[in-house]
């Protein structure tokens, strides 16, 4: 076999059956294929797509080319999103599902070009350690039933590199390329029982529901393939999520909600979709007890504690939390509109971009600094009605904003005469 055939047979738009993809992914893995041979076939698989067979084959291989995870706990649980701004979903998920007795076993993301990292928030809690070993994950979860990590080096090592080569070639934004690198993720880490929030939008990869549906359902077949069950959350980016879009600010907001003290409707909404899911397929409770669970979890403070047991499972102290060290912002700026009426948000994208480049909340480029306390916190939602003055968000930074920044972040919000239309959060839910 050689990467030249492979390359002619995916140009003429043949498919490549497991063997083929297991050569490349190991071979390119050994270094016996170059970066540009391989680009060379990322950018055939870019432009012809795969078989359902192809996705299925690839996305072994990649697992097959490092470590996999197999839990003594038969109901482990794992939920991901495909990137969204402000999306602190799984920081307020996790405890809330170790509270109520079910294993999450997570390998979180680092910020990826607009949108933000879990493992970027988690970092802003002071000596909190999302880079622990293999045996300490499993020990964790086995122990504490809960952890929440970075990439682990020894799961998925083909994944990593390709990755890596897709994101300097402009290969990245291939549906079957983006399945086979989530999944091999997921599948490789173990958990049985698997959501997938998979986002639409002007603040998603995916800008339409379609392709949202079409994704999902490429990451479902590939996880029903290797017996995991995989439900699919389709949910609206037409909005930040909640009101906080940073590190260590949605790490405050996620802690407001866990202990009940604000809880934006359509982050709620979200939340208790994917727990109650959780619920419902594991211990057979219907919706209803499942929402009256979330409810008591986070009343007695059950939900809270949970967080407070993780975080210092991973390093962190509870005095810091209580201190709320994880947000001491330098500035807060109030962005005001100069004119009443209705909030519309153009593009929730550039909200990831702005917050990013001005802010730092993420990285542009490998190795650039994220910083912790920095961010927004809206106080407007889309559809609000807004008078005159009235402030549309806070600004946290570390520098005084020059009037330019202070401009670029009023630009993010349209003031409108007519109410927009605000789509449900939860579009489509596609089952187990
Ligand atoms: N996230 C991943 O892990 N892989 C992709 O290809 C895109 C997003």
């Amino acid at each position: 076999m050689d990467i030249n055939t492979l390359i002619n047979l995916k140009n003429d738009n043949k498919e490549l059956n497991e063997e083929q993809y297991d050569f490349f992914v190991s071979s390119y893995l050994a270094d016996k294929i170059s970066d540009e041979e391989a680009t060379k076939l990322l950018k055939a698989i870019f432009n012809n797509g795969m078989s359902e067979q192809e996705l299925l084959g690839y996305t072994k291989s990649l697992v097959n080319s490092g470590e996999t995870i197999t839990w003594d706990t038969p109901n482990n649980v794992d939920k991901h999103s495909t990137g969204g701004v402000g999306d602190k979903v799984s920081i307020i998920v996790a405890p809330i599902l170790k509270s109520l007795d079910i294993s999450v076993s997570k390998i979180s993301g680092r910020s990826l070009g607009h949108t933000g990292g879990t493992v970027d928030k988690l970092e802003a809690i002071p000596n909190f350690n999302p880079d622990i070993s293999k045996e300490q994950f499993v020990k964790l979860v086995n122990e504490n039933k809960i952890a929440v990590i970075s990439q682990l080096p020894e799961l998925v090592p083909g994944d990593k590199k390709l990755y890596s080569l897709r994101d300097v070639t402009g290969t990245v934004s291939s549906m079957p390329l983006i399945a086979a690198s989530i999944m091999s993720k997921k599948i490789a880490a173990g958990a049985k029982y698997i959501i997938l929030d998979v986002k639409y939008g002007s603040g998603s990869f995916n800008k339409t529901i379609e392709d949202a549906r079409e994704l999902g359902n490429a990451m479902k077949l590939i996880g029903e393939s290797f017996d995991r069950k995989v439900e699919i959350i389709i949910s609206s980016m037409e909005q930040p999520l909640g009101y906080a879009i940073g590190n260590g600010v949605e790490v405050n907001e996620s802690i407001r909600f866990l202990k009940g003290l604000e809880q934006p409707e359509d982050l709620k909404e979200l939340i208790y979709a994917v727990v109650s899911e959780f619920l419902i397929i594991i211990n057979g409770v219907s919706k209803e007890e499942a929402f009256k669970l979330i409810d008591e979890s986070i009343s007695s403070g059950k939900a809270y504690k949970a967080f407070i047991d993780w975080a210092v499972s991973q390093g962190a102290s509870e005095s810091d939390i209580d201190a709320e060290l994880y947000f001491q912002p330098k500035f807060k700026t109030y962005i005001r509109t100069e004119k009443a009426g209705y909030i519309n948000f153009k593009d929730v994208e550039q909200f990831g971009v702005v917050t990013r480049d001005l802010l730092k909340t993420g990285r542009r480029e490998k190795g650039d600094i994220v910083l912790p306390f920095t961010g927004m916190r809206l106080r407007v939602k889309l559809g609000d009605y807004v008078e005159k003055f009235d402030y549309l968000s806070a600004i946290y930074s570390e520098k005084e904003l020059t009037p330019e920044e202070y401009e670029t972040f009023k630009s993010l919000f349209t003031i409108q005469d007519d109410k927009p239309t605000v789509p449900p959060i939860i579009a489509e839910v596609i089952k187990w």
